[in-house]
């Protein structure tokens, strides 16, 4: 779910915008288990133009990397 959440917002918001981030994503993929997915193999793809948008851990860190540079300009 860090993955999902790190894509959808960025780490410099406030941590309780964070958390309901975190719990929209969760309850996005809780309703598409319900409902079903257009997916044969997965209850969401990680794309968010389809599904949900998902970052790995180490574009994650780049990402958080980049943002703290930029904040240092
Ligand atoms: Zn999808």
């Amino acid at each position: 779910m860090s993955g999902v959440v790190s894509a959808e917002i960025p780490i410099d918001f406030d941590i309780e915008a964070i958390k309901a981030q975190s719990v929209a994503a969760r309850s996005y993929t809780i309703y598409k288990i319900i409902h079903g997915s257009k997916h044969e193999n997965a209850d969401v793809c990680d794309d968010a133009t389809c599904c949900q948008a998902w970052l790995s851990r180490d574009d994650r860190i780049s990402k958080w990397d980049e943002n703290r540079s930029r904040k240092m300009e």
